[in-house]
């Protein structure tokens, strides 16, 4: 593969000042920030359009011939904020950059590259669990490179996520980065540390410790708790808002991350995995769906031929598979 130096600086300083302004909004406003909601009524905030208007303009600046798969749209934006909400947007964004910003530079930068899918594609969550910010609890920017329908480059910026999972009260924010075939590290949002991710060596699936979605809107509680139950394990799922999960999983806090949505016949959306699913890969672990598949990101912003998701640090894999289908 080419080398993607540029590209690495690019996604790590995207994920980490989209992160920023995500913090800025949340300290200044959390308590009176209305959330809009969207079409499949999920809730999106002045701070998904500002984070995803600043990923998409690093892109457009640095790689403008590059495609992009990017959750939120200018057109929404249009429709659902208010002329107030608008100029946050603006002002957030041009606080960020340092320099004065337009209300259409942000229009502009939000559909960036949108429709030009071509073999480079960048993919952008600018804030993944908006209903885990919202209360207060976990989200994460995910971007991902996507060329030729691989994941190549990773980005999670996990903002609440603790550095050290040995002192769970202890300073947080985190930033997850991986390129394929080269590994993936962990560092504070903020700066200074730096090390590689490892998945957990817990070989034994009765002793796995699981993740899954804090809402039950997301995925289905009661297969989580059968599936462990299958499993021979102890205990109750931890439940987690966003793609921290990815980077706890990557980083050994769990053994494995379930995904079933309850929602008939919904496939998983790419910018929800893309990002987080490399990371665990190259901290040594495994992705696949609910049936073992690879997950599959050459179908635009749907993963439309997998169902379900299981990620797990590889040893205890195939066990889990084997449950899901005695579960199911
Ligand atoms: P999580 O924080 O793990 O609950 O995941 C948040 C993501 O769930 C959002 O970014 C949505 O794209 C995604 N989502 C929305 N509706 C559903 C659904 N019915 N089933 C599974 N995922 C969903
Ligand atoms: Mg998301």
């Amino acid at each position: 593969m080419t080398s993607l130096t540029k590209e690495q600086t690019i996604i790590r300083d995207a994920a980490r000042w989209a992160a920023f302004l995500c913090l800025a909004v949340r300290h200044e406003m959390l308590d009176q920030l209305h959330s809009m909601e969207k079409a499949g009524r999920e809730p999106v905030t002045i701070a998904d359009y500002g984070s995803q208007a600043l990923v998409l303009q690093a892109i457009a600046k640095y790689f403008p011939n590059d495609g992009s798969i990017a959750e939120e749209r200018a057109g929404e934006f249009d429709k659902l904020a208010s002329d107030a909400q608008r100029h946050k947007v603006t002002h957030y964004v041009g606080e960020t950059l340092k320099r004065n910003v337009s209300l259409d530079d942000v229009r502009c930068w939000l559909d960036w590259g949108r429709d030009r899918l071509g073999e480079r594609i960048w993919v952008v969550d600018p804030i993944d669990g908006t209903k885990g910010f919202l209360r207060g609890d976990q989200f994460a920017v995910a971007v991902a490179l996507i060329i030729d329908g691989q994941p190549v480059l990773g980005a999670l910026a996990c903002p609440l996520l603790p550095i050290d999972p040995a002192q769970p009260d202890g300073e947080r924010g985190v930033l997850a980065l991986a390129q394929r075939g080269h590994g993936a590290t962990i560092e504070a949002l903020h700066g200074g540390l730096s090390r590689s991710l490892c998945v957990s060596s817990q070989s034994d699936a009765s002793q796995a410790r699981m993740l899954e979605s804090v809402e039950s809107g997301h995925t289905d509680h009661d297969f989580s708790a059968q599936l462990l139950a299958a499993i021979g394990g102890g205990g109750q799922p931890v439940r987690m808002d966003s793609q921290a999960k990815y980077a706890a999983l990557a980083d050994g806090r769990a053994e494995v991350y379930l995904r079933q949505s309850p929602g008939e016949g919904y496939t998983e959306k790419v910018w929800d995995h893309a990002a987080g699913a490399l990371i665990v890969e190259e901290a040594g672990g495994q992705v696949t769906d609910l049936d073992g598949r690879p997950l599959d990101f050459s179908h635009g912003a749907r993963l439309a031929a997998n169902r379900g998701i299981l990620a797990t640090n590889g040893l205890v894999h195939d066990a889990l598979l084997e449950s899901v289908r005695q579960v199911v």
